[in-house]
């Protein structure tokens, strides 16, 4: 699988322009139709990078977590050079109640309280820019409802700023309460 943005999209016109799949933001997530062809964030990680966290609210914490995660900790699952453990050849198997909230979000991405969206992600490719401003917008308006700024905080994407400037798109929104 290409990691270069222009490979990926190259591979993402191949198989899925023409497409439409479901694209929208519904309270808390992101319900995206390409994922199950798509499944490229949720594979095995490029070699040397280091394990991505994807942490987990108190009431998503169960026994049987190592089951379905490769964990950091008892309440962050990862995602490393292994892809997810929760990954299927169709798609994640877990309902949207049992996945970390920042895959809920992806490919929108909450940063130390802005938010960006993966460019290399095939819904984004093949969305508007106006599509993608009004999914920032209302993810804006809809999270301080559905978590508090400490949850907020704890589910950020720990994100090096050159994987922000190469990588990611920047919306110029800024969630409310998570000031820097
Ligand atoms: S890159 Fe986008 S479409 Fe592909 S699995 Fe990730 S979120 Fe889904
Ligand atoms: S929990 Fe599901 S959505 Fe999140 S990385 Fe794993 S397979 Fe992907």
């Amino acid at each position: 699988m290409p990691t270069e943005f222009a490979a990926l999209a190259r591979n993402w016109r191949a198989r899925l322009a023409g497409k439409h799949y479901v694209f929208r933001w519904t309270e808390g997530r992101l319900d995206n139709g390409y994922c199950a062809e798509c499944r490229h964030c949720c594979g095995p990680q490029p070699e040397g990078d280091a394990p991505y966290p994807m942490p987990l609210l108190p009431s998503q914490l169960r026994p049987d977590l190592a089951d379905d995660f490769y964990l950091l900790s008892p309440s962050v699952a990862c995602l490393d050079q292994r892809g997810c453990k929760a990954l299927t050849p169709t798609g994640c198997r877990l309902a949207r109640s049992q996945r970390p909230p920042s895959c809920n979000l992806f490919p929108l991405i909450l940063h130390e309280g802005a938010l960006y969206f993966y460019q290399a992600c095939p819904a984004v490719l093949f969305a508007t820019l106006d599509d993608l401003l009004r999914i920032g917008e209302s993810a804006a308006r809809d999270l301080p409802r559905l978590y508090t700024p400490d949850e907020l905080r704890a589910i950020s994407a720990p994100l090096a700023t050159e994987t922000l400037v190469h990588k990611c798109i920047s919306l110029d929104v800024r969630v409310a309460g998570l000031d820097v």
